[in-house]
């Protein structure tokens, strides 16, 4: 993670309390749970919900938005993100960064400036989606679950007949790719060993490396010792190199290796055979 981002601890208590509330009192919701909403540029509360808000962007958020702005992804987090800290997490994360009146930089008169490529928690938008405690989730006592945002603001919830399924939500705002992701993600973000494992600021770099500033992570795998070290398919590097979406993939499985162990990517036999030499001359 870089020093220089903004680290911004101040407001975090609120995102925890708001988190524990939703355990705590909200009803909790599955796929086919139905409500009620409807949302357009004719609402009297147009824009409303892109003010005043705490948006956590995915790794795949940054990818879609910075390749739509065609910003690397360096400039994207400095520009648009904070990395909060709460005090239940352990591992870093990006914050979308308010204008300074709150009010999100995507946002105009005419709606979302980055409609096609608005992140996971817009879509999902009235509908949130929850997570107990990891410890709870990795015990199996607890699941993920969704839940309705009752919003004052939000007129779509309140002066609509229109009803759906939660599902039929996730198609019609083309959530499918964004979720497939996330499952990527989770399983390095919300793996079972995250709370055993010791996170040194150079795990904690990489991880943040590999999940928000994909940019740097291609120049780490292209350009440094990473190929001569790692055993690597041309193809793959072929694709890795061209797509950001693969290379975020390619970058799950170097987390899983390189903190948790996993036997996902494999160190050259010959770099293996010179470490363990190196280590019997060290006796
Ligand atoms: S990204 Fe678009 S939809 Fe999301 S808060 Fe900003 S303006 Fe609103
Ligand atoms: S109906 Fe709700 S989601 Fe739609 S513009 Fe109004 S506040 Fe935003």
């Amino acid at each position: 993670m870089s020093s220089d981002n903004n680290t911004d601890t101040a407001d975090m208590q609120d995102v925890d309390d708001f988190r524990q509330h939703i355990l705590d009192e909200y009803e909790r919701l599955n796929l086919d749970s139905k409500f009620k909403f409807n949302c357009g540029n004719e609402m009297k509360c147009f824009t409303k919900c892109c003010g005043d808000i705490n948006i956590f962007l995915t790794p795949y958020d940054i990818i879609r938005l910075k390749n739509r702005l065609g910003m690397a992804s360096q400039d994207f987090i400095e520009k648009y993100t904070l990395n909060p800290f709460t005090k239940t997490q352990r591992l870093p994360s990006a914050l979308l960064k308010l204008d300074e009146d709150k009010r999100c930089p995507f946002v105009t008169d005419e709606g979302c400036s980055v409609y096609e490529d608005r992140p996971w928690a817009c879509r999902m938008y009235p509908i949130g989606l929850a997570s107990p405690s990891d410890e709870s989730m990795e015990s199996g006592a607890e699941e993920e679950f969704y839940f309705m945002m009752a919003e004052d603001h939000c007129l779509g919830v309140k002066e609509c007949d229109r009803e759906l399924t939660i599902r039929e939500w996730i198609e019609d705002q083309g959530i499918a790719p964004y979720n497939e992701m996330g499952e990527y993600f989770k399983s390095v973000s919300m793996h079972k060993l995250l709370h055993e494992i010791e996170l040194t600021p150079q795990k904690m770099e990489m991880y943040y490396m590999v999940c928000y500033n994909i940019d740097a992570f291609k120049k780490f795998v292209f350009e440094s010792r990473f190929t001569d070290v790692y055993e690597i398919e041309q193809e793959t590097l072929d694709i890795i190199k061209e797509d950001d979406v693969e290379l975020f993939k390619f970058g799950v499985d170097y987390l899983l290796f390189g903190l948790y162990n996993e036997p996902t990517i494999k160190v050259k036999s010959e770099v293996l055979k010179a470490k363990r030499k190196a280590m019997r001359l060290d006796d």
